[in-house]
């Protein structure tokens, strides 16, 4: 597995992540430029925290939940190929 190298800061796009420790059963890593944290996440990567976000913005703009849905699974797609 090369997860360690594909895992990237979602806020400053460094691959410069290290691992920072243990949560209950996720590996946490943070950035080492920004500072970010950072848990991994099997489904979603270190992306679930924004989605989750832009979903609730979504959300609060009246957008449908299908509306949020394809938007979502779009975002995805675009941050699983970077
Ligand atoms: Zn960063």
């Amino acid at each position: 597995m090369l997860q360690d190298k594909k895992m990237k800061c979602p806020r400053c796009n460094s691959t410069k992540i290290r691992k920072n420790g243990r949560r209950q059963t996720k590996q946490c890593f943070q950035c080492r430029v920004c500072g970010r944290q950072l848990v991994e996440s099997p489904k979603f990567q270190p992306y679930s925290e924004e989605i989750e976000q832009l979903c609730f913005k979504m959300y609060l703009n009246g957008m449908g939940l299908r509306g949020i849905e394809r938007v979502t699974l779009t975002l995805l797609l675009i941050w699983g190929k970077n």
